[in-house]
């Protein structure tokens, strides 16, 4: 039976790509009461459509719960996809205002809810750098863009709505994942939170992919669904962690450009947040505060060891300087 009208929603996440919405979308996904659809547009985008992760890597001709939908036609999208999977909340990560807007104007059967998904910018940047090669700058703008759009989005969509930080999620999934399916208008199930239980089937593959074919007993993957990024999360197979690669991954001089940025300072300051060296932080949380104040404590000895960093060559310089004229000069004077 469909579930009520009145109950049904689309999640729809929104991001800049390779901000971790595929996780996302597979733990909010992974609920009693939801269903993950991955990149739902994809299916109606001839030269951007994917075969269900799960179907293909089984073998199997077409996805066996999403399996003809080229027939249906785009405006009927959700109502299709709810008649199908049967759950009132469905998880779409195609994360473009403009899908997602389309879907929301006019007659429609189920309550949008927005999610502004935002990675830290220089974690994002080593993992577009990873797939790219751009000019930093490029990147930054890129960052900047995607997510002013977002917001302005979802400010004037007057939708349930919430922003969160794939960096905070990761750190605290329990907590976040609380708030986000509250939004979402589901109960918490922490059994979500190990989505590679759940079958998914959906438009999706990447990284995030890969625990669902472990956790499915299924075999390596197909080719077209191999990513730079395979062998990182062979390592944290089934395992909540947090991606840091970047704090080794990005040189120094990137670090402390995107850091220094005046734009991406000002946008993050919108949602109470700033980057610090290790990470983002909420400027008014006790959290955040107790990290600044951390920062602010080990700065001195930081500022210490640049200086003697710099200085050491002219002191060794001085010294050796010092004994030369003390070797040439002074024994015959
Ligand atoms: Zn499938």
């Amino acid at each position: 039976m469909t579930a009520p009208m009145r109950n049904r929603r689309v999640v729809f996440v929104l991001s800049a790509p390779h901000s971790g919405s595929t996780w996302v979308g597979y733990v909010l996904g992974s609920h009693s009461a939801s269903a993950f659809l991955g990149e739902f547009e994809r299916g109606w985008r001839e030269e951007a459509k994917v075969p269900c992760t799960l179907c293909a890597t089984r073998g199997l001709p077409e996805c066996e719960v999403l399996g003809g939908i080229d027939s249906v036609a785009p405006d009927q999208a959700y109502e299709w996809a709810f008649d199908r999977v049967n759950k009132p909340v469905l998880i779409d990560i195609s994360k473009l205002c403009a899908w997602s807007q389309r879907h929301m104007q006019g007659d429609h059967t189920f309550q949008p809810v927005l999610i502004h998904l935002i990675r830290d910018p220089r974690s994002w940047m080593a993992s577009m750098l990873r797939r790219d090669i751009q000019p930093v700058d490029a990147f930054m703008r890129l960052w900047c863009e995607t997510n002013t759009q977002i917001h302005a989005f979802v400010q004037h969509s007057g939708c349930r709505s919430a922003t969160v930080f794939y960096d905070e999620l990761a750190a605290d999934p329990v907590r976040e994942f609380r708030r986000l399916f509250a939004v979402c208008g589901l109960p918490f199930e922490r059994s979500a939170l190990e989505y590679w239980h759940a079958e998914h089937h959906g438009f999706a593959a990447n990284g995030a992919s890969s625990a669902i074919f472990a956790g499915h007993r299924l075999g390596p993957p197909p080719p077209h669904f191999r990513t730079a990024d395979d062998a990182f999360y062979a390592t944290h197979d089934r395992t909540m962690f947090v991606d840091r690669r970047w704090l080794h991954d990005l040189g120094a001089g990137d670090i402390a450009r995107i850091s220094a940025d005046p734009e991406i300072g000002t946008l993050l300051a919108k949602f109470g947040r700033r980057l610090m060296p290790d990470g983002i932080v909420a400027t008014g949380s006790v959290h955040g505060i107790r990290r600044l104040a951390a920062w602010w404590r080990g700065e001195p000895s930081q500022l210490a060891i640049r200086r003697l960093r710099r200085m050491g060559p002219r002191l060794l310089h001085r010294i050796r300087n010092f004994r030369r004229k003390d070797a040439i000069g002074g024994p015959g004077e």
